[in-house]
Parts: C-alpha cells; sequence; structure tokens
C-alpha cells in the first residue's frame, strides 16, 4: 500500500483581507477540494485565524497559521509569507496592525488618482467589496473597474489602471524585509518569499533578495504557486535547491471567479525538494 501524498495548500485569502470567501467557507471548499494540511494567509491580517481554525478542526483538516505579509524591498513590492507562528505574539501583531496602517489614506489617494482619469467614485464603489475596512485593497477596486465595465476583468484593471506605474498606482511603504522575516522568526514560525516568480528584478536583485532574506532567517520560497507558470516551477525548484530553500506550495486562492488556480488543484512540488512542511516536527511524521 502506498500512502497518497499530503495535498497541502499554504497559501489563500477570504474577506479578512481580499478574498471574496469567509475564513470558514474558505476552510470548506479546501476540504471539499481534498486538501490535507491548509493554511489561511490574509494579506497583513491574522484575524481571521480564531474562524479558519474552528473550521478546518471541525472538518478534520491539519490546520498552520498563515499571513502574507507586504513588504517593500529595493523600491518595489513583495510579498512574505509567514507560516506555522503564535499568532499571539505581540510583536507581530502590532507589526501588522502598523503595517494595515496606511491603506485607508492611500486607498483615497487612489480615488483621486482614478479620478483624473475619468474613472469616479472609486472608493465608495471598493468599499462595496470590502470585508474588512482595515484592510482596503487593489484588488477591491479592480473588482469594482470591472463592475463599472471599464475592463472585463481585473487582469485588465491591473495593466491599465492598477500595476506599477499605472494611473491609479499610489506608491506605498510597507514593512521592511527585516522586520517581516523578524516578526514571524520570532513568533516561532516560518518565513517564505511567496511567488518569487511575480516579481520583475535582474538577477543580480534576485540574487540579492534571495541572499539577504536568508541571512535574516528566511527559510522557504514558493515553487508551485497558481502565480506561476509550469516553466516557474522548475525555475523555482532549482532556485530552492541553490540557496537551500525549503518549497511551498499553495493556490493564492482569491475566489471561484478571481483565481486562475482552485484551492489544492495544484501539481506536486518535485521529488528533491524538502517542503516546508517538513520541517514542522507535528507534521514530518504524517
Ligand atoms: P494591495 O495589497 O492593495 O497592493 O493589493 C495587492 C493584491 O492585488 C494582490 O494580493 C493580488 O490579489 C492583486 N493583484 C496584484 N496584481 C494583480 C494582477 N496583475 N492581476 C490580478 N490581481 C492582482
Ligand atoms: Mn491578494
Ligand atoms: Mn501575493
Ligand atoms: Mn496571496
Amino acid at each position: 500500500m502506498f500512502a497518497r501524498p499530503l495535498n497541502v495548500d499554504l497559501h489563500c485569502h477570504s474577506t479578512i483581507s481580499d478574498g471574496v470567501l469567509a475564513p470558514a467557507e474558505v476552510a470548506a471548499r479546501a476540504k471539499k477540494n481534498g486538501v490535507d494540511v491548509w493554511a489561511l494567509t490574509d494579506h497583513d491580517e491574522i484575524r481571521g485565524i480564531p474562524e479558519a481554525r474552528a473550521a478546518a478542526n471541525a472538518l478534520g483538516m491539519r490546520y498552520i497559521t498563515g499571513v502574507e505579509i507586504s513588504v517593500t524591498w529595493a523600491g518595489r513590492t513583495i510579498h512574505i509569507v509567514g507560516l506555522n507562528f503564535d499568532e499571539t505574539y505581540p510583536e507581530l501583531v502590532q507589526g501588522l496592525e502598523a503595517t494595515r496602517s496606511g491603506r485607508e489614506l492611500r486607498a483615497r489617494d487612489m480615488a483621486a488618482e482614478l479620478a483624473k482619469v475619468g474613472i469616479e467614485g472609486a472608493y465608495e464603489g471598493a468599499l462595496k467589496y470590502v470585508g474588512n475596512p482595515d484592510l482596503i485593497s487593489r484588488s477591491h477596486f479592480a473588482r469594482y473597474i470591472v463592475e463599472t465595465g471599464e475592463c472585463a476583468d481585473i487582469n485588465e484593471v491591473f495593466k491599465r489602471y492598477l500595476g506599477d506605474g499605472k494611473p491609479g498606482f499610489v506608491p506605498h511603504r510597507w514593512a521592511t524585509l527585516a522586520e517581516a522575516v523578524g516578526w514571524i522568526s520570532r513568533a516561532g514560525g516560518t518565513a517564505v518569499i511567496a511567488h518569487p516568480g511575480r516579481y520583475e528584478f535582474s538577477p543580480v536583485a534576485f540574487d540579492a533578495l534571495f541572499r539577504e532574506f536568508k541571512a535574516l532567517g528566511g527559510a522557504g520560497i514558493e515553487v508551485v504557486t497558481g502565480s506561476h507558470t509550469v516553466d516557474q516551477y522548475s525555475e523555482y525548484s532549482r532556485v530552492a535547491t541553490r540557496y537551500g530553500f525549503l518549497s511551498s506550495r499553495g493556490s493564492d486562492f482569491h475566489g471561484p471567479h478571481d483565481s486562475v488556480v482552485d484551492l489544492g488543484k495544484l501539481p506536486a512540488l518535485a521529488p528533491m525538494l524538502k517542503p516546508v512542511w517538513e520541517a514542522w516536527p507535528e507534521l514530518a511524521q504524517v
């Protein structure tokens, strides 16, 4: 008898950030899709954890605490996923609160910039999609702009209005890499670079990022994620091996109509990689 490989999904979002389902609904969908080990990783938020954990426990799914922290590195935004930490650790709780605090003002500035290019009422429009008033994000603006008929889908909104340097883009200073990795590590967790294939860095900048992350105590990178192409699965498998990183797997699910990949519906990690979850004693034997 061969055991079925664990279906592990360590990256997704709920209405606590920019997902469209409540934490318990995300848990139910993960379970329905065959996920065995699950983490909810809302942007800069851990207040979905109690509901997520209770739902996962009731469904008999292994639950791992998670968060996706917004970081400014070399003048660009990158995301660091934190996994398997103590969510009551004060420095983490306060650090995330500080990271969220600029979002309201940024949203008002974004609405003002969008008005200049003819998109009126974007602040109020985005708010209709917001589940957590402390976490207004570009995704909420994108859903409103699709609703107006100005763009056919969210991808087009980012290409034309909300991506880096586009008319509705407002530069923002998030946490530093040292802060994000430090909060996660000192809370007993594992820090992972989210979807590295999405960042438009030169090879030299990528090398600097990976080295600095590692020197700060960062342990892993996402290899198989809904944000990577199949070619990038191979590319980042090689990066994980070269830098000695643990590898993570996660859909980055935001909602049934908002995501390319559904919860748990991803290829397995290549066998030569060290999965991040095998470094956790409570899962090593599963
Ligand atoms: P924010 O944290 O407010 O800057 O919003 C970032 C979020 O916008 C990401 O987590 C994604 O959910 C979404 N996003 C960013 N770029 C794109 C894109 N090109 N297409 C679709 N969604 C995107
Ligand atoms: Mn998002
Ligand atoms: Mn992300
Ligand atoms: Mn994400």
